[in-house]
């Protein structure tokens, strides 16, 4: 009995190594970017949207497109990599936007990995994760 113990200990390992191995990048240790928010006067600026957005590995514009379309205002980058929206959010809300949007368009549902790619195909988004294979498909916006 021992024997085969010791057998399926070492097999399982063995699986183990090899699901890791082929899972690229999956021990860093992915820090979910939160935004730094500004309000001046009737507006609202995303100060690090531009990190935001490369730390993400996303588009600034589909960025830009979802932060305008869940709000439903207008809004211009500047320069300096910022975000300005027109109107008054708070912090919170902007930061639970973000959150949403890693959640469906950042990280991959099948192996909760944040190493994935977002392509537009018609009217469709596809998620293809790098560490795992996987796709997803929704409709894009
Ligand atoms: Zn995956």
């Amino acid at each position: 009995m021992k024997n085969i113990h010791e057998y399926k200990y070492e097999e399982l390992l063995e699986r183990a190594f090899t699901k890791l191995a082929g899972r690229r990048g999956s021990e860093e240790v992915f820090e979910v970017p939160k935004a730094s928010v500004l309000v001046i006067g009737n507006k609202t600026i995303i100060q690090n949207f531009r990190v935001i957005a490369q730390s993400l590995n996303r588009d600034e514009e589909l960025l830009k497109r979802y932060f305008m379309k869940e709000l439903n205002v207008p809004g211009s980058t500047n320069e300096a990599g910022q975000l300005e929206l027109r109107g008054k959010f708070n912090a919170a809300a902007i930061n639970q936007l973000l959150e949403r949007f890693i959640q469906k368009y950042v990280k991959c549902s099948t192996c909760g990995s944040f190493h994935t790619k977002l392509t537009k195909k018609g009217k469709v988004f596809i998620l293809k994760c790098d560490a795992c294979g996987a796709e997803t498909s929704f409709q894009a916006f």
